[in-house]
């Protein structure tokens, strides 16, 4: 993973960084089998990725995890196409819905300790 990023993580089809065309991201393993890679073979850019697996990417190809969090709140971190694909606002505020949730949580377990 990390000499892929030093040289800009190339998309094994189309050999553009995907770094620079901001599509760093993670998806489930079943997906990356389906395009006939391992875990750690290389990075595709999402064109090359859909077009292996035959179809677009849907929210739930992405697993949570701190990658793909960032791609969704950092704002212009992702390629519009891969926000679009990770479900883009509708994925944020669903994010944002439990990071409230687990706050209000954490409020009321300390209320109820005092
Ligand atoms: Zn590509």
């Amino acid at each position: 993973m990390v000499t892929h990023e030093r040289r800009g993580s190339p998309c094994l089809d189309c050999h553009k960084s995907t770094t620079r065309m901001k599509e760093n991201y993670i998806v489930a393993d079943r997906i990356w089998s389906e395009a006939g890679l391992g875990r750690t073979d290389g990075c595709l850019c999402v064109g090359c990725l859909e077009r292996r697996i035959g179809r677009a990417l849907i929210p739930d190809d992405f697993p949570i995890v701190g990658l793909n969090l960032s791609n969704i709140l950092y704002q212009g971190l992702a390629s519009e196409r891969l926000f679009d694909r990770m479900g883009g606002r509708a994925t944020l505020g669903t994010v944002m819905y439990a990071i409230t949730d687990i706050v209000d949580c954490i409020v009321k377990s300390e209320a109820k300790e005092e």
